[in-house]
């Protein structure tokens, strides 16, 4: 490999900031250097401390440099081939005694694009299982879910990180920006700069709350109730866009009634956020001719997380800013491919373009493109929390890439207990994370640096990650992974090991779809620093496309039911989309950067209120468990802590887990700084040093979530599932404590 800079990105978060490796000067190139790429829009050369060391991890001592497999109950060497076989039997042996569906596939967010769908193919042509899905429903489902009821179509951000400074207020729910994604930070700074407000809702104090114009604290599981409060005054002071909700929504008069019955003294009652503070919100927000609200983790990991999205999207129907210039919501996707990782097929529900799997027409296309009778394709399956649930009772054997569920699944010790109960475990990692040591058969697989492939950051810009150096040896990527067990499992065709290739298939079965990438090649994306899907170009000449490095527009079209590209009656493309342009033949789609400036991805183009009433969290406080615990992430740390716990930087900057927690609640506990505390709920115990700050309300404790062990903050999580979006209740369960050592 040449000995100069490679333009790439980052692996961890879904900010997929730009860098450049740069492989060592003494001609070896197996140690990298990240170097500053400025060219890139996003992060404009900035980097968090994960990302400048994430080269760490790729000449880490403890990397898997040779498959595993047990022996007599111990993780030993062994050849690719023995490897590979043991997989297969294990899969063939379950599959012909229990089914195919008895044989589940978990995948990652932070897969590539290439990667994702390949795994959906792998498990609905290869096992004919329905029993796929990934860590992802943990991260951004129930606003994937809400985007898709509001607006018909889910895109994290439906405009660029660059309109954030140009709007003139924000209202951020629970997003520590600052400590998840830094070099983010500097759009909200800019904003700010420019004149616009900034106002952030989060239970703690952190550091991007200490930017805020306005901070407001509810009790955690209370963000539903806040957001119908605030609907309620925007209503009462006469701040609602009659023609806007008139022109562009349906729905409006059932969601108004919602919203006038929770009145801010009621809503101040349940958030403990006063009427003042919540009319404040009110002027900051609506007196600007343009806002945002951007939500995150903290609405959306509740067992009413849809429904909690929904509230915010209606704050911005109702005053007419949703599909308009530098205006509208959004949703911050957390980890590096998380929106990609759902629109290729790893999902439960899911076909490749973001299609539904329970629609014949996507079925048919998909059925295809693969060479498979679409009547073979299987269903949906069960949502991550439930297919890990079923590990070792319906589910017998289980192929796993890129997540550690042992760390960072909900009620994590019952799910450790479900993973040691199956009858085969097959792990695909790069370290023996806690999930794969559990495993019959560990692969080692390549990482991001020594392999291409492409992702799609929170704005919906697909980028292309390039291989910047050699993979040590012993080492296999998942694409040839997955091909050589489709060849052990019968199926000797459809399973490329180059991404390109993989890529170009992709191509092809998201034509037509509501995340098309038909028009996005490999070369485009070197090119054009990553395009914003939906893409449209030619369905029938993907190949011929490429190789002239554009998407070729196939045809112009009339707007399509669902305002996204489709095949028309003639054959042709209907390019039409959400805020995007018809072309004509023979153009190349520029790629759609901002949606539904035009029309929204629903079938009559509006977007829809959805009515929605405050309901209590699944877990409140009682008499034995009497204080709220939320859990989230520090900055030298990311996820289960897999990779960056391999770190020795981020393990100085971040060694291991706290509980945080109030003066007022520390001294009722009589707990010093410091001094190991118990925290316990219904699922368990999880014990760690306490942290006493003022910056949490004095009901509340946080953990952050990215270590195993004693101090494994899931260990206590509820799994109480939100009913539309599947998504578990992270972010709020009841809990006691007690002071370790007394
Ligand atoms: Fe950027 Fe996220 Fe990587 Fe940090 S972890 S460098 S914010 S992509």
């Amino acid at each position: 490999m040449p000995n100069s800079a490679t333009p790439t990105h980052c692996p961890y978060c879904a900010l997929q900031c730009g860098m450049n490796l740069t492989p060592g000067a003494d001609g070896s190139d197996g140690i990298v250097v990240v170097t500053e790429r400025a060219d890139f829009p996003v992060n404009r050369g900035a980097l968090c401390g994960k990302g400048r060391t994430a080269p760490a991890v790729l000449s880490s001592r403890v990397r898997l440099t040779g498959p595993l497999v047990r022996r007599a109950g111990v993780l030993e060497p062994a050849s690719w081939d023995e490897a590979l076989d043991r997989i297969a039997e294990g899969l063939i042996r379950t599959r012909t005694e229990h089914g195919p569906d008895a044989c589940g596939v978990f995948g990652g967010g932070g897969l590539t694009n290439e990667k994702a769908y390949a795994l959906g193919k792998f498990a609905r042509v290869v096992l004919g299982t329905s029993q796929i899905d990934y860590n992802g429903r943990f991260c951004m489902s129930s606003a994937a879910a809400a985007g898709m009821k509001a607006f018909g179509l889910d895109r994290g951000l439906p405009f660029p990180l660059e309109d954030i400074p140009r709007t003139g207020c924000v209202i951020l729910v629970g997003s520590n920006l600052a400590e998840t994604m830094p070099p983010a930070l500097r759009y909200l700074t800019e904003l700010r700069d420019n004149g616009g407000t900034l106002i952030v809702i989060d239970p703690r104090r952190t550091r991007t709350a200490e930017q805020a114009d306005l901070h407001l604290s509810p009790r955690p599981g209370t963000d539903l109730a806040l957001a119908l409060g605030l609907l309620h005054l925007i209503v009462a002071e006469g701040r609602t866009d009659e023609e806007y909700i008139r022109e562009r929504t349906s729905g409006w008069e059932e969601t108004r009634a919602a919203a006038m019955a929770h009145w801010p003294e009621y809503v101040e009652r349940i958030t403990g956020v006063s009427v003042p503070e919540l009319r404040e919100a009110v002027r900051l927000f609506c007196e600007p001719e343009h806002a945002m609200v951007l939500t995150a983790r903290g609405p959306e990991q509740q067992s009413k997380g849809t429904d909690t999205v929904g509230a915010w999207i209606n704050l911005t129907l109702a005053t007419g800013r949703a599909g308009r210039p530098l205006s509208g919501y959004g949703c911050l996707t957390g980890q590096g491919n998380g929106q990609g990782g759902r629109e290729h097929g790893q999902k439960a529900d899911q076909l490749p373009g973001y299609r539904k799997l329970v629609d014949p027409e996507a079925r048919r296309h998909v059925a295809e493109v693969w060479g498979v009778d679409p009547d073979s394709l299987p269903g949906p399956g069960r949502s991550a929390y439930e297919l890990l649930d079923a590990l070792g009772t319906d589910i017998r054997s289980l192929l796993l890439m890129g997540s550690n569920p042992v760390v960072s699944a909900p009620r994590a010790a019952h799910i450790e207990d479900r993973i040691r109960s199956l009858d085969f475990l097959a792990v695909c990692d790069v370290v023996l994370s806690e999930t794969a040591a559990l495993a019959d058969v560990v692969l080692p697989v390549t990482q991001w640096a020594e392999e291409s492939g492409t992702t799609t950051n929170l704005e919906g810009r697909v980028l292309l990650r390039r291989r910047a150096i050699t993979p040590p040896d012993g080492v296999r990527s998942d694409l040839e992974v997955m091909h050589e067990l489709a060849a052990r499992l019968g199926v000797e065709k459809g399973f490329p090991t180059d991404p390109e290739e993989v890529f170009e298939e992709l191509r092809r079965a998201s034509a037509g779809g509501p995340a098309d990438y038909s028009g996005i090649t490999y070369r485009r994306l070197a090119e054009e620093n990553g395009v914003f899907w939906p893409c449209p170009g030619s369905v029938e000449d993907a190949g011929a496309a490429s190789a002239a490095g554009v998407g070729v527009v196939a045809a112009a079209g009339a707007v399509t039911a669902t305002g996204v590209g489709a095949v028309a009656a003639d054959g042709t493309r209907a390019l039409p989309v959400p805020g995007g342009q018809g072309l004509p033949r023979g153009d190349v789609h520029p790629g759609t950067p901002r949606l539904f400036l035009d029309r929204f991805g629903t079938e009559d183009g509006r977007a829809r209120f959805v009515p929605v009433s405050h309901r209590a969290a699944a877990e409140e406080p009682d008499g034995e468990y009497p204080v709220l615990l939320t859990t989230g992430r520090v900055v030298a740390q990311y996820q289960s802590g897999a990779q960056t716990r391999r770190v020795d930087e981020l393990n100085a900057a971040a060694p291991g887990p706290f509980v945080e927690l109030h003066p007022r609640l520390a001294e009722r506990l009589g707990a010093a700084e410091g001094q190991p505390v118990a925290v316990v709920s219904r699922r368990g115990r999880a014990v760690a040093p306490a942290r006493i700050t003022t910056g949490i309300r004095p009901d509340t404790v946080f953990m952050p979530f990215h270590w195993p062990g004693e101090g494994r903050a899931n260990t206590l999580t509820n799994p109480a599932l939100d009913p539309t979006s599947r998504m578990p209740e992270f972010k709020t369960c009841a809990v006691r404590l007690e002071v370790v050592g007394e």
